[in-house]
């Protein structure tokens, strides 16, 4: 018995038919004698419909606009899971991040909570009643909504859970926990029993979309625990949380991909101190964020620069590399988008050993490696983005991960 959150993704609350099999796995909760705070997402794909939907009207619409539509997604789904608790005989109600206390600032789209103030929902509890929050969304310092970033639910459960000391902190979703790999990639990826939040947050941060990476680092600052658990059965999930609390530690926990890179490139930049602090200043200048950055060797007196960005920012990078290739004395630049980053995750990557492995089962598939970049519990490459998946499948065979839990 205890304060559970409990947060359900799209695909768990898709239609009446999920609601209603949620809704009553809460019930069962509350019967045994749990309060229950439910942090909802918006259902299926009505968060990509809305913004096709909005799409029509214009390709570029006011961002202020677009969190607006796109918050009505979670309130709906809140309406409707209160609704179908309500007819089961549960007391409960629903709250967007106005009644529910959630304050979030930085941009429209991509917003970072900021506070919590849980004195309503503590309230409601206190009467027995189970709280369903929108989640993805926020109350911005003039106030109006903002959205936290695709995913962002799972920041909202999170942080809910920190604010009202959660005893139990569960992330509902369409596949049993955790795995090695994204297993609609892999079918033989392995469900772990539990992982870190640092080794989860490399995962999520490189392209796992079983957690957003903002909610896994928001755990890891608020020392909240939580499990990852299927919502369509009552398996076991993957418990996610500090190293003292896991059993033994494992050399290579997982393999991620993702695929929202793109990459730039600039030819024959002078080499002479400043040029590099040049161009990256003038990027974020900008705003954008730049990944990964390699320099080739020297060859006579310029080199070549490459680095990596999100696609979606890859125009507004390029436009800036553009206006300054002539002053830099560049030969000229180069971008794309087929590239993906393809990352091997473990506490154990940098043994010795391990990055010769990686490099070689990418040499004996045939594929090119373009960049790497290593931490102390992570190697990432960019490669041709239609070799990724075999790039995955091959390194899980490497490191025999079909076979750890
Ligand atoms: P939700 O709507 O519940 O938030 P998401 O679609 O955001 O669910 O995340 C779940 C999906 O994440 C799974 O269906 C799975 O395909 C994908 N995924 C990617 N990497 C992993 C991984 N390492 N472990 C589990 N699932 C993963
Ligand atoms: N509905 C939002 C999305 O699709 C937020 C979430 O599901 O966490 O990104
Ligand atoms: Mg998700």
């Amino acid at each position: 018995m205890g304060l559970k959150v409990c947060k359900f993704g799209g695909s768990s609350v898709a239609d009446f038919e999920r609601i209603r099999a949620v809704a009553s796995r809460i019930a069962d909760m509350k019967y045994n004698g749990d309060d229950v705070v439910m942090v909802v997402s918006a259902m299926g794909d009505t968060t990509d419909d809305l913004l096709a939907l909005s799409a029509q009207i214009s390709p570029k619409n006011n961002k202020r606009e677009l969190d607006f539509l796109m918050a009505t997604g979670e309130q709906q789904s809140a309406a409707y899971m209160a609704m179908m608790l309500n007819s089961l005989d549960v007391p409960a109600l629903s709250m967007t991040c106005f009644q529910a206390g959630i304050g979030c600032d930085g941009e429209y789209g991509r917003a970072s909570l900021s506070f919590i103030d849980p004195a309503r929902i503590q309230d409601e509890i206190s009467k027995g009643k189970v709280v369903v929050v929108a989640g993805f969304q926020g109350i911005m310092p003039n106030g109006d909504v903002a959205t936290l970033g695709r995913g962002g639910s799972d920041t909202s459960a999170i942080a809910l859970a920190a604010a009202l000391g959660a005893d139990e902190c569960l992330i509902f979703t369409d596949v049993d926990g955790v795995y090695t790999t994204d297993p609609r990639i892999v079918k033989t990826a392995s469900k772990l029993e539990g992982i870190t939040h640092e080794e989860m947050l490399e995962l999520a941060a490189l392209g796992a979309q079983v957690m957003n990476p903002r909610a896994v680092e928001c755990a890891l600052q608020n020392g909240v625990s939580f499990e990852v658990r299927n919502s369509h059965n009552r398996e076991k999930g993957t418990l996610v949380t500090s190293a003292d609390r896991l059993e033994g530690t494992r050399v290579i926990s997982g393999i991620s991909r993702d695929n929202n890179v793109a990459k730039i490139a600039i030819f024959d930049v002078p080499d002479e101190p400043g040029i590099a602090g040049k161009i990256f200043r003038a990027i974020a200048s900008k705003g954008v964020v730049v990944d990964m950055v390699i320099q080739s060797a020297v060859r006579g007196k310029s080199n070549d620069i490459a680095f990596t960005v999100t696609r979606d920012q890859l125009e507004r990078a390029v436009n800036v590399v553009n206006s300054l290739v002539d002053s830099l004395g560049a030969s000229g630049m180069s971008y794309g988008k087929g590239v993906s980053k393809v990352s091997v995750v473990g506490a154990g990557v940098m043994n010795p050993g391990v990055a010769g492995d990686v490099f070689q089962t990418m040499a004996d598939n045939g594929i090119n490696i373009e960049m790497i970049s290593t931490s102390e519990i992570k190697i990432s490459m960019i490669i041709e983005a239609s070799c990724a998946e075999r790039a995955v499948a091959a390194l899980h065979r490497q490191f025999r991960l079909e076979n750890v839990h």
